[in-house]
């Protein structure tokens, strides 16, 4: 029976009540799919400020290194917000990303049936198909260029530098055309071509990289109009691949229409299988410890870690079909409805794990 390694980076904040019920539904998909599953914990954030000094022990790197994919809870936390930046949790979380070269981030934005109400858009606007995948390069750009202060005109001023090289370009989009023909394929290309070299070089590339994916619909669409279709359209998109600046953007405007920030997954990937998945939501202090905490963000965020890391599609998507069914019975608090069973942070991942049964196809 083949068995994968997970290194489990609980974190902070709500991060170990949300992570606890994704192993469950884990566990409960390899028992059906016929796999197994070891896990190895290591620390990261502020619990490993507090045990260890620092915000990523080198111990946790090499843990995560050796695995097929990470799972991560979330970090952060009121005790560890007067540390100075290299030294705070989020330091770890860069670190992390940075150690194990994940340059690409992918975040959907679905629709989930039975909280379509739960949208900022208007039901006939948001339709029942908006599912949206967003690849954002995570690693390059102008997040990682070169910056400065010059006087220009007797006067301060500021400047930062988009900056991609065609290797960077090929590699992102690359993963979002495979990524694409794992979904509807179709490929949106998002850039500022009509004003910026960088996005002429990025529009470039990704018309020579498309000729290895005849397979895709491949469309270009500039930023500024992306952002009004996204909320005009959404349902026009399947994958949108684009730079950091750009992707940061987009991908919170995206996750805002599904309307639930405790539904929303991620998944960082590098040039291997390894890859490290998280939901988009932070620690939540303010819940920490309650036990109502929703966990389905950290829950898809594992039926992506099946699929991306675990070439396991089937169990993915079997976790996805579960999801679904669980939200027609019960809520966790922060998605309750009139007329649903109010249910604890457990509870959800009882019921999910528990409508895991192979009938996915
Ligand atoms: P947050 O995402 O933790 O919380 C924002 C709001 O959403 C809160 O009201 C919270 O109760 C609610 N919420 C979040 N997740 C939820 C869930 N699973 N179920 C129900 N409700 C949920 O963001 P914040 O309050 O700005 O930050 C809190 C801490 O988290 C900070 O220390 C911040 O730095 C950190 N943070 C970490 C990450 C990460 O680990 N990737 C991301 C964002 C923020």
């Amino acid at each position: 029976m083949k068995n994968y390694r997970i290194v489990l980076l609980k974190g902070d904040g709500i991060g170990p009540e949300i992570v606890k019920e994704a192993v469950k539904v884990l566990d409960q998909a390899a028992k059906v799919y016929g796999f197994s599953i070891s896990y190895e914990e290591a620390l990261l954030g502020g619990i490993a400020i507090t045990q260890t000094g620092k915000p990523l022990p080198e111990e946790t790197v090499t843990a995560c290194k050796a695995s097929d994919a990470v799972l991560l809870g979330a970090v952060g936390g009121y005790q560890w917000d007067q540390l100075p930046g290299s030294l705070r949790p989020e330091a770890g979380l860069l670190g992390i990303r940075a150690a194990l070269g994940l340059y690409a981030n992918l975040r959907p934005a679905r629709i989930f049936a039975p909280l379509r109400s739960a949208s900022p858009l208007r039901e006939n606007i948001i339709g029942d198909a908006m599912d949206i995948l967003i690849v954002r390069e995570l690693t390059g750009g102008i997040y990682f260029g070169q910056r400065g202060r010059v006087e220009k005109n007797g006067a301060s001023a500021a400047y930062d530098t988009e900056l991609y090289t065609v290797p960077e370009i090929e590699r992102i989009v690359r993963t979002a055309f495979r990524v694409a023909q794992k979904r509807r394929k179709m490929l949106c290309s998002v850039d500022k071509a009509n004003v910026l070299e960088s996005s002429r070089l990025w529009r470039e590339t990704v018309i020579r990289v498309a000729k290895e994916f005849p397979d895709v619909e491949l469309s270009h669409m500039y930023v500024d109009n992306a952002a009004m279709q996204l909320v005009r359209n959404p349902g026009q998109f399947d994958v949108i691949v684009t730079s950091n600046l750009f992707g940061d953007i987009l991908s919170d405007e995206a996750s805002m229409l599904s309307g639930s920030i405790g539904m929303l997954p991620s998944a960082s990937l590098s040039d291997s299988t390894l890859g490290l998945y998280e939901p988009i939501h932070g620690s939540a202090p303010d819940l920490a410890g309650q036990g109502i905490a929703n966990p389905l963000a950290t829950i898809l965020s594992a039926a992506m870690l099946l699929k991306y890391s675990l070439g396991q599609e089937r169990a993915s998507r079997e976790v996805e079909r579960a999801v679904d069914q669980a939200l027609l019975k019960a809520r966790t608090a922060d998605i309750w409805e009139e007329g649903c069973e109010r249910v604890s942070t457990a509870q959800m991942g009882n019921l999910v794990a528990g409508l895991i049964d192979g009938k996915t196809a």
